[in-house]
């Protein structure tokens, strides 16, 4: 089953809502990164939201979320683009904790206590940024806070990860439902009513259920309008130009001393963990 997100309205376009099936992206996000289930479940919950945010931009635009908390994992970094490419990373990727009293992965101990950073390029040099305290670390939650305060948009944020025993990922997935200027007192209630009855994202995801029959679990009988399906996935920017372009920032001297001391260079994307040679013929290239 291939990863994909759906983008529908419901009450007459006055609530938008975002579902997607986020599995294989996390997986390979957590087998890049060699993440240990606590830091998977912080990272896939983030590519998660990451991937639907994304899909609420037009064209060319591109995100990039990164929240740094005080907590072991250091900071989770990840941007995605509205045709449906994400990537991610965590500071610190050996993080796994006991599960949490409720018996979920305790993201919250391995995020701690920090901030939630959206920038948002929107071309021609016109940026959207907006950061807010984390009020949980549990992330969902966090993003949730994010829409109400900098962009004055409710919303109800949810997004799961399970992962094996054995650290792989066995599922993930998420919603965002969103309320439009406008939304009357009674859609606001049936909306509050529906998030409120609705079992954990996890759940959802673990019983196998579809981004489509995600959203009408949470809405029962109002009619939902589907408007688009687009596949979404793991997907770095990196490339070897931008690895030689990066060296080729750092100067005459910095390189002259890579080809001596060095006789070459080795990078290694953050994102991906794609390791780059450059070679000193390459490099002594860039001396030209
Ligand atoms: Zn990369």
């Amino acid at each position: 089953m291939k990863d994909y997100l759906v983008k529908a309205t419901l009450f007459s376009g006055k609530v938008r809502a975002y579902a997607v099936r986020s599995t294989s992206l996390v997986r390979e996000a957590q087998k890049r990164q060699d993440t240990w289930a606590t830091a998977s479940a912080a990272l896939g919950r983030t590519l998660t939201i990451t991937t639907m945010m994304g899909a609420m931009l037009k064209g060319e635009d591109t995100i990039t979320v990164k929240i740094e908390g005080s907590g072991p994992l250091g900071a989770i970094i990840t941007d995605g683009n509205a045709k449906g490419d994400v990537r991610g990373y965590v500071m610190q990727s050996h993080v796994d904790f006991p599960v949490n009293d409720i018996g979920k992965l305790d993201v919250k101990r391995a995020v701690g206590e920090g901030t939630l950073s959206i920038v948002k390029d929107l071309g021609l040099k016109d940026y959207f940024t907006g950061q807010v305290p984390l009020v949980s670390g549990e992330i969902s939650e966090d993003f949730t806070y994010y829409f109400a305060t900098s962009e004055q948009i409710p919303s109800a944020v949810g997004a799961g990860v399970l992962i094996n025993p054995d650290h792989s990922v066995l599922a993930a997935g998420g919603f965002i439902v969103q309320l439009m200027p406008g939304a009357e007192e009674d859609i606001i209630t049936k909306v509050e009513t529906a998030i409120a009855s609705v079992p954990p994202v996890s759940t959802l995801v673990q019983e196998g259920y579809t981004p489509e029959q995600m959203l009408q679990r949470l809405f029962a009988s109002e009619e939902i309008q589907f408007l688009e399906t687009m596949p979404v996935r793991f997907q770095c920017k990196c490339s070897k130009d931008r690895i030689i372009r990066a060296i080729k920032g750092l100067g005459q001297e910095e390189i002259k001393s890579m080809i001596e001391e060095d006789h070459g260079a080795e990078a290694t994307c953050h994102f991906c963990n794609e390791v780059y040679h450059v070679s000193e013929a390459e490099l002594t290239e860039l001396l030209k």
